[in-house]
């Protein structure tokens, strides 16, 4: 069974091209651009908890920095730096190895490097923290909504909990274990939103932490939510509320914008891409979401995840 040091050695030792000095020292350096501020975020992944005791290492690997990636996109931070926290029962080096081949083929399509971490013998979890720039004033905080902005949604809601209720469905699979970071929008989005958020515990529940932190309310269109495609063919209302308002793990930006932005956005989206939907709109009201159907009357909205009261 190879060692501690030969684990991170053979798996986890990679040239640091952003870092002064990466994996193999006491402390990483990195050195931060002329006039950026460091966006600093962690994740942590328990089995068990959010990943079964048999899950495929690669998708894992995946997801653990896809995560991550996502607050640094929910910023509007470029992701530079990660660390890596492993705790794992052996070292069962095919679990290791595509674990690590499913986390460095995200981190170098992104041009993250992984600069340390630390590796004990314990129940599986991973914990990674993402470290990222985003140039001084212009990062995109939950706090700036205000009155009469835009809110709008990347992508399509609801993929990954329909994968997680109906698990044999090929094409939501990937939404749930293979997550797109909205990377390259959130960057695109600065000095355009005025607030954003990821959704990781579900659409209403995440929107709300925005409303609340920018201290106002919000009127959205049931209709105009972007849905995953699988919704229209099922024709099970129930279950796509569920999903679209309270599924968590989309991993999609929800940002609000003034509305002089709209073309500017709807050229984005043309752009770069993934599809960019307005909701909604932002009220002068106590700091509560109402989503309304194309009639007008109001539906309820459940609560996402929540740790400690689930
Ligand atoms: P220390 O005893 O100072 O904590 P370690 O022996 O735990 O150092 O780690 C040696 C080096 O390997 C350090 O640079 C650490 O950041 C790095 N490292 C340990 N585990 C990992 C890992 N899973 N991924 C990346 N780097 C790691
Ligand atoms: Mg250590």
């Amino acid at each position: 069974m190879p060692s501690e040091f030969e684990i991170i050695r053979r798996y986890f030792d990679r040239p640091a091209r952003n870092a002064v000095l990466g994996v193999g020292d006491d402390a990483a350096l990195l050195q931060p651009r002329a006039g950026a501020e460091i966006a600093v975020s962690t994740d942590l992944l328990l089995e068990g908890r959010h990943f079964s005791a048999g899950a495929d290492p690669r998708t894992l690997g995946h997801k653990a920095l896809a995560v991550n990636l996502s607050d640094m996109a929910a910023m509007g931070a470029t992701p530079r730096w990660a660390t890596l926290a492993l705790s794992m029962p052996g070292a069962d080096e095919e679990w290791i190895e595509a674990f690590a081949a499913g986390l460095f083929a995200l981190a170098e399509r992104f041009g993250v490097d992984l600069v340390g971490g630390d590796t004990v013998r314990g129940a599986r979890s991973i914990c990674i923290c993402i470290l990222g720039e985003v140039p001084a004033g212009q990062a995109l905080r939950r706090s700036g909504a205000r009155p009469g902005d835009d809110v709008w949604v990347s992508g399509e809601l609801g993929g990954a909990a329909l994968a997680l209720a109906r698990p044999g469905i090929a094409e939501v699979q990937r939404r749930l274990t293979e997550p797109e970071p909205r990377v390259a929008l959130g960057e695109r989005l600065r000095g355009r939103a005025s607030a954003a958020i990821d959704v990781s515990d579900g659409f209403a529940q995440d929107l709300g932490h925005l409303l609340e932190r920018s201290g106002c309310g919000a009127l959205v269109h049931y209709d105009l939510l972007p849905k995953c495609a699988a919704f229209a063919r099922m024709a099970l209302p129930e279950l796509e509320r569920r999903c679209v308002l309270a599924g968590g793990d989309d991993y999609e930006l929800v940002f609000t914008a003034p509305q002089e932005a709209r073309s500017a956005l709807a050229a984005l989206a043309r752009e770069t891409g993934p599809a960019l939907s307005r909701v909604g709109c932002i009220r002068d009201s106590a700091p509560a979401l109402t989503v309304v159907d194309a009639q007008g009357r109001e539906i309820a909205v459940g609560r996402g995840y929540d740790h400690f009261s689930a």
